[in-house]
């Protein structure tokens, strides 16, 4: 659901204010609360993302927020709502509103534990002040998980500065408590038009003219910003915590709503992927098709047996039909739709690539007789 459009932040690697916009247009709170009561009467939906480059984008969105919010009481709507979250700009009184219109997991982009690191990238945030919105929603009951965004490696990044980051989650999980803050490793991704591509430009780590979306492996090693010296130390601490299966999990036991939502036996939005969410193991991703209650009620479904590899022909198609379901240790995971009409779908799409892709050769070749013919030789 999305409440806003626009970032007013500078951030230095985002792509958000240049496709969106810097200035922040607001959707009146009645048609957002209006669209969620729809979603929630008639689809059975119970858990809302809010798409906003971020639900606060400072204290001009306070107003909107908080009428979002009162009216989602109001209106006795009892979901569970998520989305990107500057916790710096949590107020006491704004966290006990959050908490009482039902606020679930948040992802939090720290980015850093250094404020150095955290200026030289524009975030427009301090630390204290992210600490101060955590303990504001600690102490008026939160009782979801915070996802913490960690970008490692970033411009001016150094031993101490990763040091940094491991006493800022420290810091999050104390006042949060260990089980409910969840640190996520990421490395800065450059993208067209922003600050650290220009940067990255004139530091000469990219070629001028270099192409942004050609992902061969070297330029995705590249355009993950990684580099030298700290990627190997980065590296090694990756392997260690991998090792570490039992510590790379979240412990605590599934309550997500999709169960719920069965137990109550209230009606969720599609059947069908309430049924295969069942045949999923604990934190795995295994294919829906391997599902015998899906087998059962698609012909393809029988004859694949589990053997469709869905993740490639998702990956491979934007026709295919996707939907999101949520592991049992509450992690995300694509499953296909179970229908012969994305199969027919994705041969459809492949067939009309094809044929694109050979005309786009003879018509070059055409070209390039043309440049002969008229280069005199
Ligand atoms: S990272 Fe978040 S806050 Fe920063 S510009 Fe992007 S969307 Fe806005």
């Amino acid at each position: 659901m999305q409440t806003k459009r626009g970032c007013p932040y500078d951030c230095a690697f985002c792509l958000y204010p240049y496709i969106e916009g810097k200035r922040v247009r607001y959707r009146p709170p009645g048609m957002v609360v209006k669209d969620i009561a729809q979603h929630y009467h008639q689809w059975g939906a119970r858990r809302f993302w809010f798409t906003d480059a971020q639900f606060i984008t400072g204290k001009e969105a306070y107003p909107q927020c908080t009428e979002i919010l009162e009216r989602i009481l109001s209106e006795k709507l009892e979901i569970e709502w998520s989305g990107y979250i500057q916790t710096s700009l949590i107020t006491p009184d704004l966290a006990k509103l959050m908490v009482r219109s039902g606020v679930g997991d948040l992802e939090v982009a720290i980015t850093s534990g250094s404020q150095e690191v955290l200026n030289n990238l524009y975030m427009g945030f301090k630390l204290e002040r992210l600490y101060d919105g955590c303990r504001y929603l600690a102490e008026a009951g939160f009782k979801g998980k915070v996802i913490l965004n960690d970008s490692l490696n970033s411009p001016k990044e150094t031993e101490e500065t990763l040091l940094q980051s491991v006493e800022a989650y420290k810091m999050v999980a104390s006042i949060l408590g260990e089980e409910r803050v969840f640190p996520l490793m990421f490395f800065l991704g450059i993208q067209p038009n922003t600050d650290l591509e220009q940067r990255l430009l004139e530091e000469g780590y990219l070629s001028a003219g270099y192409n942004p979306l050609m992902l061969t492996p070297n330029s995705i090693r590249k355009l993950l910003y990684n580099p030298a010296p700290l990627n190997k130390i980065i590296a090694k601490a990756c392997l260690k915590a991998w090792e570490q299966k039992s510590g790379s999990r979240d412990p605590r036991k599934w309550t997500g709503s999709l169960s719920q939502t069965s137990q109550e036996g209230g009606t969720y939005a599609d059947a069908n992927l309430l049924v295969a969410s069942k045949g999923i193991p604990d934190g795995t991703r295994s294919s829906p098709w391997k599902n015998p209650a899906v087998q059962k009620t698609s012909p393809l479904g029988l004859a694949f047996r589990g053997k469709i590899p869905h993740d490639l022909l998702a990956l491979t198609s934007p026709f295919y039909p996707l939907n999101t379901l949520q592991s049992r240790d509450g992690r995300c995971y694509h499953a296909v739709s179970f229908t012969e009409a994305a199969i027919v779908n994705h041969l459809v799409f492949l067939a009309i690539m094809t044929i694109l892709a050979v005309c786009e050769g003879a018509w070059r070749r055409h070209l390039n007789v043309q440049d002969y013919l008229y280069s005199g030789r």
